[in-house]
C-alpha cells in the first residue's frame, strides 16, 4: 500500500478550499483531489461576477434542511464574525449592500478565488487536478481512492465537498452522493433549487428579458397560499426569473414534484393599487378619451408588458380609452394587480443555483460534519441536505461546513 495520507479533501469548491485550509492552517498535511482544472469551482460566477460570499443576518430561517436545526452549530461557531475575520485575513476587504449581503470589495468574484488559491500555496497543500475518481472504498479504517490513470490514494481521513447537482457545466457530478451511498449514507431526493420557472401561458415570449425592478408574487400550492415574497422580476422565453422568484422557487419544485398545481399570483404595480389605478383611468378618460388602451397602461407599465396583458385577454391595443367598458377596465386592473401566471416546471439543473436535499444530515454531526455511519469520513457544503436562500447564505454554508469539517478532520491524527 503506498503512503497512507493523513487528510484528503475531494473537491476544491469553496467548502473543501476552506476544509482544506483550515486542516493544513492547523499543521495537518492535506491532499486536495480536483476533477476540474481549476480550484474555486464557481466561485467566479457567484453573486452576478460579484461574489456574494455572506450575509450579516445568518438566521436559521434563511436555511433549509429536512433537519432544520442542523446548521445551526456550524453558523455559531463560524458565523459572519468568523467568515470576515478570515477573509480580511487572507487579504481581502469586504462591503456590505444595504440588503445586508456581503461582497467583496473589488466587486470581483473571481478576487476570492485568487486569494483562496493563494493560501493553498502558501499552506503548501498539494493539489491533483483533472483527476477522474472511479471508486472509494474502505481498507480497515483507512479510505481507498482509486483514480484512473493514476495509482490509488490512501488516507486516515477523507472530507467530500463534491458539491450538489446544480450546474453542471460549472463542474457538478453528483459523484459525492453515489460515493457516501456506497458508504452506507442515505440520500434526500435532489431538486433544483435558485431556479427559473416554466409556464405555458401564451404570449410569454413577448416579455423576453424584460426586468421589472420591483413586482410582489403571492404563491399558490393547490390553490392554498404558500408563500409571498418580493424582488426583481425577469422574463425568459418561457418563463421567469429573478430574486422574486428564486426566493419561492425550492417550494415550486418540491411541489411539481409531488404533482401539485402551482400558480404565482403577480402584482405588476406595488404601491399603486387597484383603486388608484381605477381613478387614474376615469382621469385620462375624462382628460383625453382617444387617447388607446395601450399608451394608457403605459402611464405606469412598460411597453411590452402592456401588450402582453392586452393580448393576452384578447383586447386591441387601439382601442381608445372613451369606448372602454367598465367590465373591460376592471379585467386589465385586476389582472395588472393580480396576475395569475401557472407554473408547469422549473428550468434544467443548467440553470439552478443550488441543489435542495443531498446527503441526510440524519447521519452527520453537526458539530464536527463526522459521519455518524463512517468513522473519520466528513462532508462538506452543497453535498449535504441544506440550502440557504439567496443573498449569499450558500456559500457561507460552504465556508461555515468547510471550517468544521477541516478542523474536527485535523484533530487527534
Ligand atoms: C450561477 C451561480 C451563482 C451563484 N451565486 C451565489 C452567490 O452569489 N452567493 C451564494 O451564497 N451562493 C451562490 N451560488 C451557490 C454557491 O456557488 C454554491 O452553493 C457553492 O459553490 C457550493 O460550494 P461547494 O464547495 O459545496 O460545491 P461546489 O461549488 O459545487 O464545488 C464542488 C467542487 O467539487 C468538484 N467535483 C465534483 N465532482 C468531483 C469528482 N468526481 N471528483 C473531484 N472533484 C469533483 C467540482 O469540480 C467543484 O470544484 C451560486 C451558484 C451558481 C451556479
Amino acid at each position: 500500500m503506498n503512503t497512507i495520507r493523513p487528510l484528503v479533501v475531494i473537491g476544491a469548491g469553496p467548502a473543501g478550499l476552506m476544509a482544506g485550509l483550515t486542516a493544513a492552517e492547523r499543521g495537518i498535511k492535506v491532499l486536495l483531489l480536483e476533477r476540474g482544472n481549476h480550484l474555486g469551482g464557481k466561485i467566479p460566477v457567484t453573486g452576478d461576477g460579484k461574489g456574494n460570499l455572506s450575509n450579516i443576518d445568518l438566521d436559521l430561517s434563511h436555511y433549509n434542511s429536512s433537519s432544520p436545526g442542523f446548521p445551526l452549530a456550524a453558523l455559531r461557531e463560524f458565523g459572519f464574525k468568523k467568515t470576515r475575520e478570515f477573509f480580511e485575513k487572507i487579504g481581502i476587504k469586504l462591503y456590505t449592500d444595504q440588503g445586508g449581503r456581503v461582497y467583496p470589495y473589488s466587486q470581483e468574484a473571481a478576487s476570492i478565488q485568487k486569494l483562496l488559491v493563494a493560501e493553498v500555496h502558501r499552506l503548501n497543500i498539494e493539489v491533483i487536478t483533472g483527476i477522474d475518481i472511479q471508486k472509494i472504498g474502505k481498507i480497515g479504517s483507512t479510505f481507498e481512492i482509486l483514480m484512473k490513470h493514476l495509482p490509488s490514494c490512501y488516507a486516515h481521513r477523507l472530507i467530500l465537498a463534491t458539491g450538489g447537482l446544480a450546474a453542471p457545466q460549472l463542474g457538478a457530478t453528483g459523484d459525492g452522493y453515489r460515493w457516501a451511498v456506497q458508504l452506507g449514507h442515505h440520500l434526500e431526493p435532489p431538486f433544483p433549487a435558485l431556479v427559473q420557472l416554466t409556464s405555458f401561458l401564451p404570449h410569454l415570449g413577448l416579455l423576453d428579458k424584460l426586468k421589472l425592478a420591483k413586482v410582489e408574487i403571492t404563491l399558490f400550492i393547490d390553490d392554498k397560499l404558500k408563500a409571498n415574497a418580493s424582488g426583481d422580476l425577469l422574463f425568459i422565453p418561457c418563463g421567469i426569473s429573478g430574486t422574486a422568484i428564486f426566493s419561492i422557487s425550492r417550494l415550486v419544485s418540491l411541489a411539481l414534484a409531488q404533482g401539485q398545481q402551482t400558480v404565482i399570483m403577480i402584482n405588476f404595480t406595488p404601491g399603486l393599487n387597484y383603486q388608484e389605478l381605477f381613478q387614474s383611468f376615469n382621469e385620462q378618460k375624462n382628460y383625453y378619451p382617444q387617447k388607446s388602451l395601450l399608451l394608457f397602461l403605459q402611464g405606469f407599465l412598460p411597453e411590452r408588458l402592456s401588450q402582453f396583458i392586452l393580448k393576452t385577454l384578447r383586447i386591441d391595443f387601439d382601442l381608445t380609452i372613451g369606448l372602454v367598458s367598465e367590465g373591460k377596465i376592471n379585467n386589465i386592473l385586476k389582472n395588472i394587480t393580480n396576475f395569475y401566471l401557472p407554473i408547469n416546471g422549473t428550468q434544467s439543473w443548467k440553470y439552478a443555483q443550488v441543489t435542495c436535499g443531498g446527503i441526510s444530515v440524519k447521519e452527520v454531526n453537526p458539530e464536527t460534519m463526522e459521519s455518524r455511519i463512517v468513522p473519520h469520513l466528513y462532508f462538506a457544503g452543497e453535498i449535504l441536505d441544506v440550502d440557504g436562500d439567496c443573498g449569499g447564505y450558500n456559500l457561507q454554508w460552504a465556508w461555515s461546513s468547510g471550517y468544521l469539517a477541516g478542523k474536527a478532520a485535523a484533530q487527534n491524527i
